[in-house]
């Protein structure tokens, strides 16, 4: 067994450590801001100003009028409500719907399209190729003018390809689609303003850029009809009922802030770490594949696969060994499932058994990146051994 000298989170696009300021800012509210934002008396009014502040903060990193944000439980709420509530306002009629995705998206919106289809929606998804880039001639045939709305992931979470939502988004909108983007793994990390892209709903969550979990965010451009999803009290313009979570939306703005503001000094940091590892990891199993290599890849993300062994193998013995990392998703019962994204991208089986995600973030250190580095040889060779590879 190899002993676990430290710990290294490398699943970041599981969830971040949330800042320091993050933290602070959210203390003082929970200990002291705790009025609901929508009483009438002065208590109340610090706390809504401390939320309208949260609203700048986050519609800054985007490029997004303060009004154009609206504040959610997290990147899935804000996805159900983009689609749902989009459909819900400008096509209630599902025969007279369709919406247009992608093959690769995660979950939350994958299965709302499975959900819209069920419902009558007339529903298609759009094939990537083996390196996770999307079908161009596809994108444009399946654009019908028929299309009510399309959703697009800008980085993908599991092997981290962005997909180009302003060319993408060009053929949507110049066929007067609007389009929506999970902007969920590239919000903070990535450069992105909504003025001049062709956008018109933008889904984000704090807990994936070092804010806290249960907050997100949704940018609805103007004139962009929407229906709300929860139906309740009148909160974020009648679109979102429900208290406001103010903690979480206190810290999700600073983390936007801090993330804005950092950003340049990071990214050519974590770059070169994602990098090294790559490097190191070839140098250890020269049989492993980097899924997405030849695509755009946000810099944080490398899916490896290591063929021949099993990725839960692997993850357990990392896991011993004190690093933290993701491989496809589990489902229920246990047993592992093929990932979704690895299918869609046509790779062999042997490839997508044997893929891990690691994610990194601000917080990784070179000697953190050497220590797995250092590490691989002998647990692959230990696997190899085992699984007869
Ligand atoms: N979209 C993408 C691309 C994601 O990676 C995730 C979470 O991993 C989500 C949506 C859902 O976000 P949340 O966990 O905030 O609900």
């Amino acid at each position: 067994m190899i002993m676990a000298i430290r710990r290294v989170y490398l699943d970041n696009n599981a969830s971040t450590l949330p800042l320091p300021e993050v933290i602070d800012a959210m203390m003082t509210l929970l200990r002291e801001e705790y009025a609901n934002p929508s009483s009438p008396h002065q208590f109340a009014q610090s706390a809504k100003y401390r939320v309208e502040c949260a609203r700048q903060q986050v519609a800054d990193l985007i490029g997004a009028a303060p009004k154009e944000i609206i504040f959610t439980s997290g990147g899935t709420e804000s996805i159900n409500l983009a689609i749902r509530g989009f459909l819900q306002a400008n096509t209630p009629e599902p025969s007279a719907g369709r919406f247009v995705t992608t093959m690769v998206e995660h979950s939350a919106v994958f299965r709302v399209a499975e959900r819209l289809a069920a419902d009558g929606y007339d529903v298609d998804f759009v094939g990537v190729d083996k390196h996770g880039r999307i079908d161009q001639a596809e994108w444009d045939a399946k654009l019908t003018p028929e299309t009510s709305l399309v959703s697009l992931v800008h980085a993908n979470n599991e092997t981290g390809v962005v997909f180009d939502v302003a060319k993408l988004g060009a053929v949507a909108s110049d066929r007067g689609i609007p389009v929506h983007v999970d902007a969920v793994q590239s919000a903070g990390k990535l450069p992105i303003d909504v003025s001049s892209l062709p956008i018109s709903l933008l889904s984000m969550s704090a807990h994936k850029l070092h804010g806290p979990k249960g907050a997100g965010a949704l940018y609805q451009k103007r004139r962009t009809r929407l229906a709300p999803v929860l139906l309740g009290g009148g909160h974020e313009r009648n679109l979102r009922a429900g208290t406001e979570n103010v903690p979480g939306i206190v810290g999700m703005g600073v983390a936007a802030e801090a993330a804005k503001r950092d950003c340049g000094e990071f990214r050519p940091r974590v770059t070169a770490l994602r990098d090294r590892l790559q490097r190191g990891i070839l140098e250890a199993f020269p049989d492993a594949h980097i899924n997405g290599l030849k695509a755009e890849r946000v810099y944080n993300t490398a899916n490896i696969s290591f063929p021949g062994l099993e990725s839960e193998a692997i993850l357990i013995l990392l896991s011993e060994a004190g690093i933290s990392v993701s491989s496809g998703p589990a489902c229920s019962s246990g047993s592992v499932e093929l990932s979704r994204v690895l299918k869609a991208m046509g790779l062999d089986e042997r490839i997508i058994r044997g893929a891990i995600r690691f994610s990194l973030s601000r917080f990784n250190t070179p000697e953190e990146i050497e220590y797995v580095v250092s590490l691989m040889p002998q647990l692959l060779s230990k696997l190899s051994t085992m699984c007869g590879a």
